[in-house]
């Protein structure tokens, strides 16, 4: 099977994960992959907003370590990106950050459904009890609509995220997913298979079958990412993942060098 890229992969520089882009390269190398990208959770213009996320200080040591991962794996193309946190109010610091280095591409993700409610923090988890799953999931697409409609980002994050602890409504979801899709497609913005689903409470990709079927539907184009947070996690579940694409139609994902799309089959 031809492995498409790992495109969603962190570093130590959060907190929260383990091994140096050189780790990571080495494993990709190991499985064959012909493509990994970078895309560390970016700085906040605060470096107090929270404490999972790189402080704005070690922006240029994140793009040292790509680099160096680039120098002693030339036989590997490694992509320099940032998982970006789209709230909204934040868009002119994400253009901030977007003139800083040469990127090839920014993941938007909505972790955030307020300025301190971070939907897939575990340390949170209570404050699901406290809300309708209907209400939080409503909240969660609409601002996944407009960071697609920002045109700030080329790839979209894990985007059913809202579903990670397995809360799910009563309700249909289909008109929010349906909303959300139709503006991606408008704005020329890829959204990802996300393995990392498979490892949490919702034990599925992110996003479902459903969501998928809709995007394909409305031609909206995919990328592939483990959301890896240690060396093994690279590539992780990657032949579900293109079994899942493939069974929904899709033909061909996005690469992306220097925030310019190209498409290749997988
Ligand atoms: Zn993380
Ligand atoms: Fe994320
Ligand atoms: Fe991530
Ligand atoms: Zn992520």
């Amino acid at each position: 099977m031809l492995l498409p890229a790992d495109y969603h992969m962190h570093t130590p520089l959060c907190g929260h994960a383990v091994g140096e882009p050189v780790d990571y390269a080495r494993r990709a190398v190991e499985l064959g992959l012909p493509e990994i990208g970078f895309s560390e959770h970016s700085p906040m213009r605060r470096d107090d907003f929270d404490n999972w996320r790189m402080l704005n200080g070690q922006l240029d040591n994140y793009v040292a370590k790509v680099r160096l991962a680039q120098t002693e794996f030339p036989q590997l193309t490694i992509r320099l990106a940032l998982e970006v946190d789209y709230l909204p109010g934040q868009e002119d610091w994400i253009r901030d950050l977007a003139a800083r280095h040469p990127w090839d591409y920014f993941i938007g993700s909505v972790h955030y459904v307020s300025d301190s409610w971070g939907i897939d923090d575990p340390a949170k988890l209570s404050e699901w009890k406290k809300r309708d799953a209907f209400e939080v999931w409503s909240a969660y697409f609409d601002r996944l609509t407009l960071a697609a409609e920002s045109k700030l980002f080329e790839i979209i994050g894990h985007a059913d995220l809202v579903k990670k602890f397995g809360i799910r409504p009563a309700q249909d979801c289909t008109p929010l997913y349906a909303r959300f899709l139709t503006a991606a497609a408008i704005a020329g913005c890829a959204i990802e298979l996300n393995t990392a689903g498979l490892r949490k409470d919702c034990k599925e990709i992110y996003p479902s079958r459903q969501l998928l079927e809709l995007a394909f539907q409305k031609g909206v184009t995919i990328t592939f990412g483990s959301d890896a947070h240690a060396p093994e996690e690279v590539g992780m579940d990657f032949p579900d993942a293109v079994q899942l694409a493939r069974a929904v139609g899709y033909l061909d994902c996005c690469r992306f060098v220097q925030r310019k799309r190209e498409r290749v089959k997988f």
